[in-house]
């Protein structure tokens, strides 16, 4: 297994001066590729400190993190925001579109952004496919007021895999959504992992959990436990289900 992300070690101490808080302490992980993995655990618990080392938004104050095998440390900022920009996609708990502008054009966005300059036919081209895999290519003139909360986060996540990242790193994308819309967004996750795209996610919910292939709990700073999801779910079922539920209560009803 080739690990595409490898944690050694890693800290993070934050010093505002009077007192230092240890966020994590001396988290050593490997993630290979194609992995799906739920990372949990209490409020204050260092997940969000640990995503944004993962992230390359922040550094860690300890310890070693090799992204793709490259070693993130001995980078500086541009060089961690170009590697960022082409191997990381980011999902958010409360979407971060803009507002005022298209699904289409809030999906270019990380491409104006890149190193690479890519014209605009061809800017256009790649958000539409990328709508098109999470179901919202007939949404694309669409601002965000006119989306469901679920349209949104998928309109999210399609920006995340315009520049066709390695790996997704998602805090708490479904803690927004209704049940059944979090499954609807679960099971867009499932298909790009079954594409080979490697999926971190920060959630709080056991059962969104369940959807993914590995559990992480964080405690204090460090791993307190990492398991595989023995019969793990699968959405498309799972919505099958809660169709026939609704038609079977309307018929009753
Ligand atoms: P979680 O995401 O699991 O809730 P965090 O990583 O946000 O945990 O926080 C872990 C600990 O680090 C908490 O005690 C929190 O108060 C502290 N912390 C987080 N960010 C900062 C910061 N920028 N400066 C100082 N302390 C911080
Ligand atoms: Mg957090």
């Amino acid at each position: 297994m080739s690990a595409v992300v490898k944690l050694e070690a890693i800290q993070k101490v934050y010093d505002s001066g009077e007192v230092k808080v240890h966020a994590v302490r001396g988290i050593s992980l490997e993630i290979g590729r194609g992995e799906f993995v739920a990372i949990m655990g209490p409020s204050g618990s260092g997940k969000s400190s640990l995503m944004n080392v993962l992230g390359c938004l922040d550094r860690p104050t300890g310890g070693r993190y090799l992204l793709d095998g490259v070693d993130v440390s001995a980078l500086d900022r541009n060089a961690l925001a170009d590697l960022r920009n082409r191997k990381l996609g980011f999902v958010f708990q409360g979407f971060n579109l803009l507002s005022r502008t298209t699904a289409r054009e809030n999906v270019e966005l990380p491409m104006l952004y890149g190193h690479r300059r890519i014209e605009r036919r061809e800017m256009r081209e790649r958000a539409m496919h990328c709508l098109e895999i999470v179901g919202l290519a007939g949404r694309a003139g669409h601002f965000p007021s006119q989306l469901s909360g679920g349209q949104q986060q998928r309109v999210a996540i399609a920006r995340s895999l315009v520049n066709e990242p390695q790996v997704l790193l998602a805090d708490e994308p479904t803690g927004n959504l209704d049940s059944k819309t979090s499954i609807e967004v679960m099971g867009v996750f499932q298909k790009l992992n079954d594409q080979g795209i490697t999926i971190l996610m920060v959630t709080h919910e056991l059962d969104v959990a369940h959807f993914c292939k590995r559990n992480l709990v964080v405690r204090d700073g460090r791993i307190a436990s990492d398991v595989p999801v023995a019969g793990r779910s699968m959405a498309e079922p799972e919505l099958a289900k809660l169709l026939e539920a609704e038609q079977a209560a309307k018929l009753a009803g």
